[in-house]
């Protein structure tokens, strides 16, 4: 059994484990850092960081190389409902360095922040490491035993982060209570070629009672096909000429080349969870991210909350875990100041879901939707309000700590 000491074991290098586990390092705590893949290239997970995120990567001094990352810079998000163009949020004028969203693959954005963290001598990341336990000592959590390619590993600390995701066992083994939300909606995730001659501009296709999201990825278009939950063996049963065609009518230039959908493997389904813990923290142990409260996929909004929190996280402890002396008071003080944010978020992503997502699939309309074309060419500015919800947050946070130990 290998067994190594820190001020903080991170499990999970998505979006939260990494910025938080570079933040603490930078903090100068020694922090190991345990993914269970051998690296970031998976598939699709999310491309969206926002300005909110940008913002903190210019505090850090990074914006500029994060940049030079393959990315798509979007200052709107445009709709087509039916035949109607419609402009949903307007990032153009918030009051942010960056007044866009980079669309950027996950794992450039983890290889990058991967890359500045090992530059600070108290980053240890450690891949093909499966978090299998937790480690108790006198009643509290002091660490995490993994599984690694050359047999177990522990790693005491005095801070261990959850991380690792909604499907997190971290929360699980901690017995921490999961409040259930709800989706009405599950979501195909597929890829067709993108052609020179495409429109680039538009973002979500509603017409007929079906919703589809293209995201620009250079080469191809990312698809998100949303269904009404549970309804995918119906799908499979009417068969995939009948889906190559609700997608031809649903967004026409994919027409001439939906036939590039072989087979049903090459739609892979999200089943969209929407949950928060109720107590995010347990004595030694504090969950961030998606562990602390999976998002709908509405906004896109889930790895800017799960940096938010890893911000937060390393701004409230990172003295404490240096000490080696985080207690109870400190982990509550951080649920506190997150859990607004994710709270909020999580609300308006359920009203747009039960009031706009789940009556498009069930009666083809939403007349809330549908009056959005008359309301923003009376009130022209109406999409800098979601700009501002989805490119900043509700409570977005900042470094506070810049100097580095
Ligand atoms: C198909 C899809 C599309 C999405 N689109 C968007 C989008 O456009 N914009 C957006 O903001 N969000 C999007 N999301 C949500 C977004 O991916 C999450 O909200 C975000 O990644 C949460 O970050 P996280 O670090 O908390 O968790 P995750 O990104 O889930 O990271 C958890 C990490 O923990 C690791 N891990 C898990 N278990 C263990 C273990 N036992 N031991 C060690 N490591 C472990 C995992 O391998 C993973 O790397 C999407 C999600 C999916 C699935």
């Amino acid at each position: 059994m290998n067994e190594v000491r820190a001020g903080c074991c991170v499990v999970g290098g998505g979006p939260a484990g990494m910025m938080a586990a570079m933040l603490f390092a930078r903090a100068g705590v020694r922090t190991v850092l345990l993914e269970k893949h051998a690296d970031f290239l998976r598939d699709f997970r999310g491309d969206t960081i926002h300005p909110s995120t940008l913002e903190v990567m210019d505090e850090l001094g990074l914006l500029e190389s994060f940049l030079l990352r393959p990315h798509q810079e979007v200052t709107t998000l445009a709709g087509n409902l039916g035949d109607t163009p419609i402009t949903v949020a307007d990032f153009t004028h918030l009051p942010t360095r960056c007044k866009f969203v980079a669309f950027m693959p996950q794992w450039e954005f983890l290889n990058f922040l991967a890359e500045e963290a090992k530059r600070f001598p108290a980053f240890d990341l450690r891949t093909r490491a499966r978090a299998e336990d937790l480690l108790w000592e006198n009643g509290r959590i002091a660490g995490v035993r993994a599984a690694t390619p050359d047999g177990p590993l522990e790693v005491r600390a005095g801070l261990t982060l959850g991380a690792d995701g909604r499907d997190s066992i971290v929360r699980r083994l901690a017995k921490l209570d999961v409040i259930e939300l709800g989706a009405p909606m599950d979501v195909l995730w597929l890829r067709l070629t993108k052609r020179d001659d495409d429109p680039h501009e538009t973002f979500g296709y509603v017409r007929d009672g079906r919703i589809m999201a293209l995201i620009d990825r250079g080469a191809y278009w990312q698809c998100a096909y949303v269904i009404s939950k549970g309804t995918l063996d119906e799908l499979h049963c009417r068969g995939l000429d009948e889906f190559r065609r609700q997608i031809s009518a649903i967004v026409p230039f994919l027409a001439d080349r939906v036939g590039e959908i072989a087979s049903w493997d090459d739609a892979k389904l999200l089943t969209v969870r929407v949950n928060r813990l109720r107590r995010w923290y347990a004595p030694g142990l504090l969950c961030i991210g998606d562990a602390a409260h999976a998002m709908s996929p509405i906004g896109g909004v889930g790895i800017n909350l799960a940096v938010q929190d890893a911000i937060a996280a390393a701004n409230m402890l990172a003295a404490q875990a240096l000490r080696g002396d985080v207690n109870a008071r400190d982990l509550r003080a951080v649920q506190r100041r997150r859990e607004p944010a994710a709270r909020l978020t999580q609300s308006l992503q359920l009203f747009i879901q039960s009031r706009i997502i789940g009556k498009v699939l069930s009666s083809g309309r939403a007349p809330l939707l549908h009056r959005i074309p008359a309301l923003v060419r009376w009130l022209p500015f109406l999409p800098r309000i979601p700009g501002r919800l989805v490119g900043l947050g509700l409570r977005p946070e900042h470094v506070l700590n810049l100097s580095v130990r």
